[in-house]
């Protein structure tokens, strides 16, 4: 007999999470949490669809990572304290193997990062993983898009493309979900940088998380603040797992792969002092790639010439 949706949530989905503001987790009508005085909710959603955020196939244990590590990226693109989230699944059939192996996944990340499941739903119907992710930041230090000047510096962190050139060695079938290939372990297990994210807060004039492409999400920054941007692509930080592919590819994962999680963010000069700080507080590297300016342009250079690049970011309903 295969398990029934009861079964399912009370086998998978129901462990004990020893977080003290649960007042009440899975298995009532909803759930009731605490959230503590003076700091501001910060909610966000995300949803994996199966062949459009991941690849049939993809082993279910990095699917459940994948699935709570985008909506992690957006709480730290926003300077928050992650806490709790909800889990609505939607599945063609109880799969126990599967079940275990993408528990293991999502859970594995929320222990790091000390979230609660506290909720959630499970349905038939095609693959399809929907999580929402809260958590906590002071109002006022919440990292928003909106706040890049004239004269900040923009910054990267860590190394943007590498998932993107993980993602096609297993689109091309050059590697397999189980090769050791350094780009593909990045792309099936890529980190949110949360404790970035809360080093920059009160720090960075604007954040926000590279999910569609760097240079396609530094285009809705700079729209949100109203304001230019000038890119050194030379400036562009290229790890070594990028080392072996020629600039054109190269550039390409750089300028508008996804899924490494990275951030985004801008400087005023002023707090140029205090990058070493954040780089040891985030655990990462950050690299400087260019500068706000009035306006509402990106130009990119190389070399000192301006150089036109194509394609922005990733876009659903675009044909
Ligand atoms: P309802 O019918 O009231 O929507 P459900 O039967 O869908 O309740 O869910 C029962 C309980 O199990 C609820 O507390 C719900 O939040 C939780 N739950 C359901 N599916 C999941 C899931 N996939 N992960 C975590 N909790 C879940
Ligand atoms: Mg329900």
């Amino acid at each position: 007999m295969p398990l029934g949706e009861f079964d399912v949530i009370a086998r998978y989905f129901s462990r004990s999470c020893g977080r003290s503001d649960v007042l009440l987790g899975v298995g009532d009508d909803a759930a009731l949490l605490r959230p503590p005085t003076g700091q501001a909710l910060v909610a966000a959603t995300d949803t994996l669809v199966e062949g459009r955020h991941f690849l049939p196939g993809t082993p279910a244990a990095a699917i459940g990572h994948q699935a709570l590590a985008v909506n992690l990226s957006d709480l730290a693109a926003m300077g928050a304290e992650p806490a709790w989230a909800l889990l609505s699944l939607s599945m063609p059939r109880v799969d126990e193997h599967w079940l275990a192996e993408f528990a293991s996944g999502l859970y594995a990340l929320a222990d790091t990062h000390g979230v609660a499941l506290v909720g959630g739903d499970t349905v038939a119907g095609p693959l399809v993983i929907t999580i929402e992710v809260l958590g906590f930041v002071p109002p006022d230090l919440a990292l928003r898009r909106t706040g890049a000047r004239p004269g900040d510096l923009v910054f990267v962190s860590g190394s943007p493309g590498v998932a993107a050139a993980g993602l096609e060695q297993l689109r091309s079938g050059q590697a397999s979900f189980e090769s050791p290939d350094p780009r593909v372990r990045r792309f099936l297990r890529a980190e949110p940088r949360l404790a970035l994210g809360q080093a920059l807060r009160g720090v960075a004039t604007a954040a926000m998380d590279v999910s569609d492409g760097l240079l396609g999400d530094l285009g809705k920054l700079l729209v949100a603040s109203g304001v230019g941007a000038r890119i050194d692509l030379e400036r562009l930080p290229v790890a070594a797992e990028l080392s072996a592919h020629a600039l054109p590819e190269r550039e390409r994962y750089l300028l508008h792969g996804g899924d490494d999680y990275e951030l985004l963010f801008t400087l005023p000069p002023a707090a140029l002092s205090r990058v070493p700080e954040l780089v040891q507080a985030g655990g990462c590297e950050l690299h400087c790639i260019g500068a706000i300016v009035a306006g509402d342009q990106l130009e990119c250079r190389r070399g000192g010439q301006v150089v036109e690049i194509k394609g922005g970011g990733y876009d659903h309903f675009a044909r």
